[in-house]
């Protein structure tokens, strides 16, 4: 669409109206709980928030260039269900016009949010779920209203520092049995530091983080949406957005001081499989909430070392894309039910289950539940020279690689977790390795060769998307 426009002007052919320059909104709706204790999700077990730590947020992007509008929304929250993401985004086509295709809805994966998906022993919280839909859309309606004439520009730099391929291979014997009573995991996450037996990790990392700059046309830091593949940190006490909301206070600090209406934004890469810990040397002991901090300070000080080079630009096209996969769900079979119900019989005085097994098995039973097959929701969208893709997974970080390296933009990345929830995104290999991320539950329920249908489908997309 770009190099269409511009070999028009450049022809001088009339007829094409040129797209009448970029404008761009930003604005950072406050979204933490009104009313506590509350529902927080991320473990194995439910954790019940008594107040906030620090504020969430629904950060929004609204980008128009007068012909296409699309907005970007990374939300401070663990997962967001595709219900609740598809409220949000009729609710914000409502008041802005956008279309529900051309909207972005992200969650951080802070594990210190209020629970809007049921996975393993947290519920949602009906108010919550209401509440925060309409949050979202109306930051993405303050974020439309404040739009301006713009311009956006792309960044890099690497951080090698903070990721960590969080799955490792291990002597077998040293691997413990998985929650099914199966001894075949070739891997083990999060084995513990200098742990006995210790191999090597079981895939990469991606050190980088990309940054989608957006500044006035006179100059001044609009927002700053960075992506970088890191699952989360921890450490606050809940409710906390984590390090991405540190981020987004550290960035502002470096890059925008002096700009009231700043708007700093981390989205998480393709970080299913990678994590801030680096089991191969010493544990390292921290305060409470100290790392979150000293992450935060060390990839915005990266990046702020990159901003001030980036070449920002407002003759850019705009372009969304949307493909809806139907996958199959790895369901529990009879014989994995009849074990699962045994299981759970044994364990029914319990309220709060503990036990591996007693935990899977209760997803066993949920999963049961599922049909057959699920609706994937996959989005491309194009800014000028910049793809981004979501995917409604926690994605592995070779995948994420893998569409960088083959995309025909020249700066792509991915955000995952975003336009709905559909638990861990392993390759085929990486499923036939085992380990935590493959166990089958409501955390990981997609068929086998999900990854491949799903870059298949973002390959398409970035395709149309680039033409
Ligand atoms: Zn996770």
């Amino acid at each position: 669409m770009m190099r269409l426009a511009c070999l028009v002007a450049i022809l001088g052919v009339g007829g094409v109206v040129h797209a009448d320059g970029l404008k761009a909104g930003a604005f950072a709706m406050d979204v933490t709980p009104t009313r506590f204790p509350i529902s927080v999700n991320g473990n194995m077990a439910d954790v019940q928030a008594k107040g906030a730590n620090d504020p969430l947020h629904a950060r929004c992007l609204v980008l128009d260039d007068g012909k296409t509008k699309l907005a970007i929304v990374v939300v401070d929250s663990c997962m967001l269900p595709r219900e609740l993401v598809e409220d949000a985004k009729a609710q914000a086509n409502k008041l802005t016009g956008i279309p529900a295709d051309h909207v972005l809805i992200s969650a951080t994966h802070t594990h210190s949010a209020p629970t809007v998906t049921g996975v393993f022993q947290s519920e949602p919280d009906v108010d919550y779920v209401k509440y925060l839909p309409t949050k979202i859309a109306e930051g993405i309606k303050t974020a439309h209203d404040r739009r301006v004439a713009a311009r956006v520009g792309f960044g890099r730099v690497a951080d090698e520092a903070q990721v960590f391929n969080r799955r490792w291979k291990r002597e077998h014997v040293l691997i413990p049995a998985d929650p099914f009573g199966n001894a075949t995991d070739k891997v083990q996450m999060n084995p513990g530091n200098e742990a006995k037996g210790l191999i090597e990790p079981a895939g990469p990392v991606d050190p980088d983080v990309s940054l989608l700059s957006v500044r006035t046309t006179d100059g001044k830091p609009l927002c700053l949406l960075a992506n970088y593949s890191l699952h989360y940190v921890g450490g606050n006490p809940p409710v906390s957005a984590d390090y991405f909301g540190a981020f987004a206070d550290r960035v502002k600090q470096l890059v925008a001081p002096d700009t009231k209406d700043f708007v700093g934004i981390m989205s998480n890469g393709t970080s299913g499989d990678v994590n801030n810990i680096n089991f191969g040397a010493p544990a390292v002991k921290y305060g409470p909430g100290e790392r979150i901090k000293i992450v935060a300070d060390h990839v915005a000080k990266k990046v702020a070392e990159v901003y001030p080079k980036i070449e920002h630009n407002s003759d850019v096209a705009l372009a969304v894309a949307v493909k809806n996969l139907e996958l199959a769900v790895r369901k529990p079979t009879e014989k994995d039910l009849e074990r699962a119900l045994k299981i759970l019989v044994e364990n029914k005085d319990k309220k709060v289950l503990s036990d591996r097994a007693a935990i899977y098995a209760r997803e066993s039973v949920l999963l049961a539940t599922y049909p057959n097959k699920v609706p994937v929701k996959i989005q491309a969208m194009r800014i000028g020279d910049i793809g981004i893709v979501a995917i409604p997974c926690e994605v592995f970080t070779e995948i994420g690689l893998e569409i960088k390296k083959t995309s025909p933009l020249k700066n792509t990345f991915t955000i995952e977790l975003a336009n709905g929830y559909n638990g861990y995104l392993p390759t085929p290999a990486q499923h036939a390795l085992g380990g935590y991320e493959t166990w089958r539950a409501r955390s990981s329920y997609l068929e086998v060769e999900a990854s491949v249908k799903i870059t298949a489908a973002v390959k398409e997309l970035l395709a149309a998307v680039s033409r």
